[in-house]
């Protein structure tokens, strides 16, 4: 039976708790422990599918097509263990199903109420899959306090006291601010937080403070002594160059040791480090430098495209060169050339969106990128904007357009060369879907097989013709305009196992031009770049000989 870690925040939000909790499960896989990563959101979002990435960052898909809060891309690029839909849960699903039950009438007439209707709920969650893992980590979203959070703090409260004595261990993370002028780092707002935690029953085994330098040995018994912690349990959390530097780190700072220490394991078994040893190295040390342009919509917020981000660096990492990104807004390239802003960089990258703004931007940097012949990665709406511009400037097909913009602007303007997908077929059922459906979890989502075409750039990047990637997305390429395409010169190199949906596009006469309809960057991890993005990387290192 697991262990169960529990990781709340408090003081501010933005700590890190995600960042902690995913480095904490690489290091308890280093110790040769099995691990699953948990996300409880205290958002009344039923899942973050629908919310803004302005206001969100990405949403990250699981292989089993749930839409997911950013995290569990922390967890799953840290720890290499496949997210499922049931690691992330918030109170808007939550409420949801507890509602859904008093409607079928499974309460049998009884109250609902937060206790003990809601808190059985979490708990129930917090147990799926219990039997599977050594440990299970789950963090609490939000900080110690906030009113929707109650429900998830009382619910692991009542669950650790369910649980044998010893099963369960609760790790608080806070800020210790620096106040300059006096030169003291301050540990009042930690002990309110502690405080805070003791009044709704919780007491922290373990406490990981954020400072931007090292904690005086003064300061950490202060901690230990009112947040009545062990002084090894007080663990410095201090500002890293790199996340990756992050299980490294908290190793040296003893946080793997203070959490077998609490369980009462022991001896401990020792952790082999090399993996980590070998990513520190790589980011630390690159041996040169490329510059990627990110050309997209929500450029303002860099959590909108961070497992692109990241991605990015894993490929820099493989190739022992460090990615410098720069986001570039498509509106841009709808009033300018592109050519200016663009000629300074080894590749162009546009990533997934939605919506009609900024695509013609985008359809604008893909043909500077064709005709440059400079490197191009596509994904998702990255693809279709490829294809429209190809399907548009080369295949003589001049009001090519996507569903998605004339849906949205409510009238007939293009030629829809990607069009609203309305039957598929997963796994071994058929999916429908309806112009009027709603917004939240309809969409093409999870894990799809695609075939890739023998002899191919991408089979020769992916070294198989088998692959299996993870999607998001309501409109498709239509293979009715496969034929005028490919005499153009874009191969469809890579389609779904039934040969209906087209998954990838390649120019054949340009040195690196491929467009996606899945979105790669969600499996790429530091320890295992992903194909594409390390080929991708290659070739702007390449292309940075060249210029
Ligand atoms: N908006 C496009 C679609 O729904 C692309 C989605 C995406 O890029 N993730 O098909």
């Amino acid at each position: 039976m697991a262990r169960f870690i529990f990781i709340t925040g408090g003081v501010v939000s933005s700590l890190g708790k995600g960042l902690a909790s995913a480095a904490l499960g690489a290091l308890l896989q280093a110790r040769g422990y099995s691990v699953r990563l948990r996300k409880l959101d205290p958002y009344l979002n039923v899942d973050p599918g629908t919310m803004s990435p302005f206001e969100h960052g990405e949403v990250f898909v699981t292989d089993d097509g749930a839409e997911t809060d950013l995290d569990l891309g922390h967890y799953e690029r840290f720890t290499g263990v496949a997210a499922r839909r049931t690691d992330s849960v918030s109170s808007g699903r939550i409420y949801s199903n507890v509602l859904e039950k008093e409607r079928r009438g499974d309460y049998l007439g009884k109250t609902i109420q937060v206790i003990p209707h809601v808190t059985n709920e979490i708990k129930d969650f917090i147990r799926i899959g219990e039997d599977e893992v050594d440990f299970m980590l789950c963090e609490i979203g939000g900080t110690v306090g906030d009113i929707e959070g109650l429900p998830f703090f009382e619910a692991i409260r009542q669950f650790s006291q369910e649980k044998p004595r010893g099963q369960c261990l609760f790790m608080h993370l806070t800020l210790l601010p620096y106040i300059k002028a006096s030169g003291e780092l301050k540990t009042k707002p930690t002990q309110h937080s502690v405080k805070e935690l003791r009044s709704i029953g919780l007491a922290p085994d373990i406490l990981v403070c954020r400072s931007e330098g090292d904690i005086p040995q003064k300061e950490r018994d202060k901690l230990a002594l009112f947040c009545n912690v062990r002084p090894e349990a007080v663990i410095a959390a201090k500002d890293l160059k790199s996340i990756y530097a992050a299980p490294l780190a908290y190793h040296g700072e003893g946080l793997d040791q203070a959490v077998l220490d609490a369980f009462q394991i022991s001896p401990a078994p020792r952790p082999d480090l090399s993996v980590w040893e070998d990513v520190a190295d790589r980011i630390q040390n690159p041996e040169g430098e490329v510059n990627v342009a990110i050309v997209g919509k929500y450029t303002q917020l860099e959590d909108a495209y961070k497992s692109i981000a990241e991605a990015l660096t894993h490929g820099g990492m493989a190739n022992r060169v460090r990615v410098r990104v720069n986001w570039v807004d498509a509106e841009l390239f709808e009033r300018e050339d592109p050519a200016p802003h663009l000629a300074g960089y080894h590749a162009i990258l546009v990533p997934g969106g939605f919506g009609e703004r900024g695509t013609e931007g985008k359809i604008r940097a893909a043909e500077f990128a064709r005709t440059r012949k400079i490197p191009y990665l596509g994904i998702c709406l990255g693809m279709q904007m490829a294809v429209i511009e190809a399907a548009r400037n080369v295949a003589g097909v001049a009001q090519a357009g996507s569903e998605e913009f004339d849906h949205e602007a409510g009238k007939k303007r293009f030629e829809p060369v990607v069009y609203h997908l309305k039957e598929w077929v997963q796994g071994n059922h058929k999916v429908q879907r309806k112009a009027d459906d709603d917004k939240g979890g309809t969409m093409r989502l999870g894990a799809y097989d695609a075939v890739l075409t023998e002899g191919s750039k991408v089979a020769e990047i992916y070294g198989t013709t088998a692959i299996e990637e993870r999607h998001r997305h309501r409109y498709e390429v239509d293979i009715r305009y496969r034929d005028q395409l490919e005499e153009a010169g874009l191969s469809f190199s890579g389609m779904s196992p039934d040969g209906r949906l087209p998954e990838i596009v390649e120019w054949q006469d340009h040195p690196w031009f491929v467009g996606v309809q899945f979105h790669p960057e969600l499996k790429s991890k530091p320890f295992a770049p992903h194909p594409l993005f390390k080929d991708f990387v290659r070739a702007a290192k390449e292309n940075s000989r060249l210029v």
